[in-house]
């Protein structure tokens, strides 16, 4: 503390008190700031020789306190302070905080001042801990990304975080008027008061409830209330919410895509199920009938394929539209998968209004629409199926009308059909039929016959053509008609199809070595094979492995590949050309081709249906249609065959006619490769 009015030390007295003082005590000159005495308890707490002391100024030794972080007030609160604390530094370059009592006195007659010191660094340390402790505490609260809030006894808010304001949009001066119950919802205020009134009794609880955000919308929280005690004393509660809203809006896209399909926003197969199993037992209790038909898109892959996945997309999302268009809006519509749907009918009295309504549907979907800048037309078939006449739980309608839907396929597609008992003997059969199929590839039971092709011009064998057989160890042996349908069903022919290529190939190769000619090998592509993105990449690896020229391999499609999807057949086409592959049209005549599109396509050659040919020499008309077709193909450029050649009078009309080739009975059978040799050897015509 300074006093204006200094006193002189004088007496001896003064200065052994000074000398022999237990605390250390020092005067400095007061212009100067140099010691001009010290005392020994200071040489002792500082380290200095007292002539180095007396050769030192005050700045050397002290330095005013600076905190970092601006806390230099903290030291002002240690409760010994009578004067100002300082730091000084000892001889040895520690530090200590020191209260220092100054007194100005005249000291021989200098003014000068007197320092009593008193070191205090550990309580101001201790009081640095605390407001640090205070203020990881004040940090913890003040930063934390959970909304952190005390309210007094009365439910009153007595604190609130930024997170806190942020949560509920409140300012926290606005909060620090308000209970935290007017913020919760209504339909959760019971709930949160008992929550809080068990904190307030002590007993910690966590729960879930909602606020009205400032802003009006629901914000959901999760919280903790704790009771704050102040000596034993419960004062209030804390509050730790932490905001779920993202989460429960997780959890609810979660529920909401374990009941419904994304892509359409229709049920899915969960729900549907659910809602098949609420309108059996409804139907139950009134005796009525519930329909349920289920659709499949027809060709469907072909969009996929053409236009890509995402137009595909696109596409169920539209039929999906129609489909609810179509429908009531008690009746369920769901997606079951893929481009699969079902639609559940309740009360239903006469099946012929099922009727109506499946036509209403066909005819609703069969409409053109656009599709990225492409008209496209789609078509559905369906399977109707009725509990409780057909079938008596989910799984059994589901069954049936999935059999009568397949059975719509099998009708051309673009159809309803009712599930009737036959169609389930059919479907078995055919199931039956799929998995002897499967086995029959297994075990390598499919086998090429070749039928010759006969150059009609040059009397020489021009070629072959292969078709399938299935072989079994045991039984008959079964024709294309027989499976080749089910194989496209279950894309089964992929592979089959691939094998065929790759036999007819890798045989037509021995053959012509063996023989020094190039005899070309026709076989038949089935749509879904032509359809398969890797047709073109599989047709030119098997070429290279067999070792078979390009020009030896000729396909043979029906006409109505090419009315399908002409832009795709086209490219595939002119693919194959490219690579070598000569393209015959197969069954020609019985389609519809125009000429326009034959001569849009690399064709080489017409393949006169075998139905022309067969009363070609009695029947006017097949002969004139016979004849048509080969000055037809010859007009643009095509070469022509006639299958299905039995008799001399055939084959003699079709020489007037300038046919270019013929096979059939009348040359040979099909034939196995094993037996191929013995046949050209005494062929001759
Ligand atoms: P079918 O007339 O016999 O029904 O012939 P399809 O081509 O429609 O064949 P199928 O019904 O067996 O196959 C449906 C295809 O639908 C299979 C798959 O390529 C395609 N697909 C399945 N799910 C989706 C999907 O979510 N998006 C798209 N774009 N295509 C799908
Ligand atoms: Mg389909």
């Amino acid at each position: 503390m300074m006093v204006d009015a200094p006193t002189n030390i004088r007496s001896d007295w003064h200065l052994s008190l000074f000398a022999a003082h237990p605390l250390p005590m020092w005067v400095y000159d007061l212009q100067t700031l140099a010691f001009l005495d010290v005392n020994q308890a200071a040489l002792l707490q500082y380290g200095y020789t007292r002539q180095k002391f007396l050769s030192m100024s005050l700045t050397e030794i002290e330095s005013p306190v600076c905190l970092p972080g601006g806390r230099d007030d903290l030291v002002s609160s240690v409760p010994i302070a009578q004067g100002n604390i300082y730091r000084h530094q000892k001889s040895n370059g520690t530090f200590i905080y020191a209260n220092a009592v100054i007194t100005p006195i005249l000291f021989r007659d200098r003014r000068a001042a007197i320092a009593l010191i008193q070191d205090v660094t550990s309580q101001v340390e201790t009081i640095l801990a605390l407001a640090e402790s205070n203020q990881r505490y004040k940090s913890l609260f003040e930063h934390n990304s959970d909304a952190v809030f005390s309210f007094d006894l009365s439910g009153i808010f007595l604190s609130a975080n930024k997170a806190c304001t942020q949560t509920s949009g409140y300012t926290e001066a606005e909060l620090l008027e308000m209970s935290f119950l007017s913020l919760v919802v209504n339909q959760h205020k019971d709930r949160a008061r008992r929550h809080y009134q068990l904190a307030a009794r002590g007993r910690p609880q966590n729960f879930e409830i909602a606020i009205r955000h400032k802003l009006g919308h629901q914000v959901e929280l999760n919280v903790i209330n704790l009771p704050i005690v102040v000596q034993g004393q419960i004062v209030g509660v804390y509050g730790i919410a932490k905001d779920m809203t993202e989460n429960k809006k997780t959890e609810k896209r979660l529920a909401w895509l374990a009941q419904y399909d994304p892509l359409t926003g229709l049920p899915n197969r969960n729900l549907f199920m659910d809602r098949l199993s609420q309108a059996i037992n409804r139907t139950n209790r009134h005796a009525q009938s519930v329909a349920l038909l289920f659709l499949d898109i027809d060709n469907f892959k072909q969009i996929n394929d053409t236009l890509g996945h995402a137009e595909g997309d696109a596409a169920i999302r539209h039929m999906a539209g129609l489909l609810m268009s179509c429908v009531r809006e008690t009746d369920t519509v769901a997606r079951l998968g893929g481009d699969e749907f079902t639609v559940i009918m309740e009360n239903v009295r006469e099946k012929e209004r099922i009727a109506d309504a499946a036509g209403d549907i066909l005819a609703a979907l069969s409409q053109p629409f656009k599709l990225n800048a492409y008209e496209v037309v789609l078509s559905a078939s369906v399977g109707i199926t009725f509990y409780p006449e057909d079938a008596l739980d989910n799984e059994g309608m589901l069954k049936t009308a999935d059999i009568a839907m397949y059975h719509a396929k099998a009708q051309g597609r673009n159809n309803f059909q009712f599930y009737s008992s036959d169609l389930n003997v059919q479907a078995e059969k055919r199931m039956s039929l799929e998995s002897e199929l499967r086995r029959a590839i297994q075990r390598e039971e499919l086998v090429l016959f070749y039928q010759p092709q006969i150059d009609l011009r040059q009397n020489r064998v021009m070629g072959f053509e292969a078709l399938l057989r299935w072989k079994p160890v045991q039984g008959e042996m079964r024709f294309p008609d027989q499976f080749v349908r089910l194989a496209e069903d279950t894309g089964l022919i992929v592979s089959i199809g691939e094998w065929v290529i790759e036999t007819a190939c890798s045989q037509m190769k021995a053959l012509q070595k063996q023989y020094g000619q190039s005899f070309q090998v026709a076989v038949n592509l089935s749509a879904r094979q032509f359809r398969h993105k890797k047709l073109l990449a599989s047709i030119r690896q098997i070429l290279e492995r067999t070792g078979l020229e390009a020009s030896s391999l000729d396909v043979e499609i029906t006409e109505s590949f090419l009315m399908d999807d002409i832009e795709h057949t086209g490219s595939v086409l002119h693919d194959l050309k490219q690579m070598g592959v000569s393209i015959s049209i197969d069954d020609f005549g019985t389609g519809y081709s125009s000429l326009s599109y034959l001569k849009q396509f690399p064709i080489e050659t017409l393949k006169i249906d075998q139905s022309f040919i067969r009363d070609v020499s009695v029947d006017p008309n097949d002969a004139a249609i016979t004849s048509a077709i080969i000055a037809m193909g010859h007009s643009l450029n095509l070469k022509v065959i006639a299958e299905g050649v039995e008799t001399s009078d055939h084959l003699e009309f079709l020489r007037k006619q300038g046919c270019d080739l013929a096979q059939g009975f009348f040359f040979s059978p099909a034939l196995e490769y094993a037996d191929l040799k013995g046949w050209i050897d005494q062929f001759r015509i």
